[in-house]
This record gives C-alpha cells, structure tokens and sequence, in this order.
C-alpha cells in the first residue's frame, strides 16, 4: 500500500481479496453492507477500497497508485464520484435525514465524470430515519450501472428488511489478539497494548480512540466510585447523579466488564482473558465474598438496562435502580 493511500486493516485482506476478484471479473453487485463490530475497520476499509475503484492506475491487486489527480482528489476530500452520507454535523439526533439521500439519488443518475465508478458510503447505515431509509431504497430497487453503494451498519439489524435483502453483506471480524497487539504496538508511544486493547472489547480501532480523549480517566473515576459504593463510603444516588451527566451506554458497557470480569475471577484466579486486566486484584476481592447466581441476576439486569438505553427518558432513574440494586447485591452477601 503506498503511504498516500487509505489503509486498510492487515485482517481485512481475506475481504479485500474476494471484493478485488469481484472487480477484476466484473461482478462487483451494486450495494455491499459492511457489517461487523465498531472499532474493526470498516469505514476505513470502505475509503480504502473506494481509493481502488477510482485511482486511474490500479495495480492488479486492486492497490491504488497514491499519486495520480483521482487519489489527489478523493484523498483530499474532492473527488466528484465520490459521496459520504452521514448525519448532519452537529445533529442532535444523529440521524440521516432524508435531505441527505435525496442529494444522492439526483446524482447517481447523472454519468460520472471520469467515465468510471461512481461511489457512495452511507455510514452508519442504521441511522437513517425512516424517510431516507425509504429513499434509499428506491435507488437500491433501480441500480445505476458503475454505481456502487456501501453501506456500513453496527447494528444491522436496525436496517429495513428490504435494504439488507439488496445488499452483498460482508461481515467483518474482530482480528486476532496476537495481530491486533501487533499493529497497536506499532501506534502506541506509552502504556501497555495488551490491555488497552481488552479495555476495548477487542477493537483496535476503538482501543486507539480512548488513547486520544480522556475515556481512560473518565473510566477510572468511574471505577473509583464503584469501589467506594461497595465498600458503602458512598451513596448510590450520588453516584448517579453524578453518573448521569456522563455517557449511559459508555457507563454500562464498562459495568458490565467489570461485572463479567468478577464472574471469571470467581471461576479461577487467572483467567485467560480479562477486560480490565489492570483492576484484576480491586475485582478479585470484590468478587471473593459474592454470590455467584446473585452477581449472575445482577448482570441480566444491566444487560436489561443496555437494551432500553436508547429509549430511556431518565437516565439518571435507571443508574439509580441499578445501583441501589446493586449496593443490596453486595450487602446480601453478608458484608
Ligand atoms: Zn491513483
């Protein structure tokens, strides 16, 4: 890959090898979805493969040449066959309007300019109120020749039926420890790879976002809390007042690696594979004295909280419950 291109991820190859085939045999279809976890790679994978569609000297494998006018204007954000929808910058509601799709259906009948692909990234694709959804499916029903849609979703599930049935659907994995370690290695100056990248459930890219804002303090004040609350120095309402002015889903995604993490301790000493490898011994003696089908209800019920996240009104009544809840959880274990 030259230097002045989009890169792609080294577990991405096996995708990108069957995508290049597709190309050279002419078969690409006319609408892929991209789908798989956050933090893998996609949307790098889908500039990086937009790259090779509209660089005019492609090498046989599809690697495109970084210098030529096409790399020069899509790598500096004005290339005239190229489209990203996403929400509006800004937006409240992080949605896709249907402004945005509607701007895309007008330009994909037009011919491209340089009489080769014409390419559209929609990401993330679950985002499109219903109207743009709508939208975007008539375009998907009439396919444009050299057109090609790439549509990138966490949460595929979240897509109309009738959108996903349209798309070419790749899935793409999360890598290998050994591999994603290997590559973070190579982009961070301090702290240890091992663990930022359990922190991070696995995701490389994810793990190298928290390294750039301030997640891994924020954590670890929550982390804090949550040791005081179960040593009863503080008040879970407190907490959750304090809580609530944070990032829900954030707070109980790291809830429930905490939760998890004292179920394997209480299994063995050394488990294999910890998210938050560096509280292990905080953990270990919060889970000591707990009960297990106790602390396993507990989790349901912030698995429970995690599912109606999206459509909680009261963030702070539910951080509440949870860990009052919680507080009763570590107090019935005869503490
Ligand atoms: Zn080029």
């Amino acid at each position: 890959m030259p230097e002045s291109a989009y890169q792609r991820l080294p577990w991405q190859e096996e995708i990108w090898f069957r995508l290049q085939q597709a190309r050279k045999q002419e078969r690409l279809p006319h609408a892929l979805l991209f789908t798989g976890p956050a933090g893998v790679g996609k949307v790098n994978f889908a500039f990086a493969f937009t790259q090779s569609l509209l660089c005019a000297q492609a090498d046989d494998r599809g690697e495109p040449c970084g210098v030529c006018r096409h790399c020069h204007l899509l790598l500096t954000g004005n290339h005239p066959d190229f489209q990203w929808i996403g929400p509006e910058e800004g937006s409240k509601s992080g949605e896709i309007r249907i402004a945005s799709v509607r701007e895309l259906t007008k330009d994909v009948s037009l011919t491209t300019q340089s009489g080769g692909y014409k390419v559209v990234i929609v990401s993330p694709a679950d985002r499109m109120n219903s109207a743009a959804a709508n939208s975007l499916l008539k375009t998907l029903e009439e396919p444009v020749s050299n057109t090609l849609l790439m549509l990138i979703s966490d949460n595929p599930s979240r897509l109309l039926p009738t959108i996903r049935s349209r798309c070419q659907q790749f899935t793409f994995p999360y890598p290998e420890q050994n591999e994603a370690i290997a590559w973070l290695t190579e982009r961070v100056a301090s702290g240890d790879p091992e663990s930022l990248l359990a922190l991070a459930g696995g995701a490389p890219l994810l793990a190298l976002d928290m390294l750039g804002d301030d997640t891994i303090t924020k954590r670890q004040s929550a982390f804090k809390a949550f040791i005081d609350l179960s040593q009863a120095r503080i008040d879970p309402v407190k907490i959750a007042a304090e809580w609530s002015k944070q990032d829900d889903k954030q707070l109980l995604e790291w809830l429930t690696g905490w939760l998890v993490d004292m179920l394997r301790l209480q299994v063995t000493g050394q488990p294999p594979l910890l998210y938050n490898r560096e509280d292990k011994q905080a953990l270990q003696r919060m889970a000591q004295p707990l009960n297990s089908a106790a602390l396993q209800r507990f989790l349901l019920q912030v698995y429970e909280a995690r599912r109606l996240t999206d459509n909680n009104l009261n963030s702070q009544l539910m951080l509440e419950k949870l860990l009052i809840d919680w507080y009763a959880c570590l107090h019935r274990a005869g503490r």
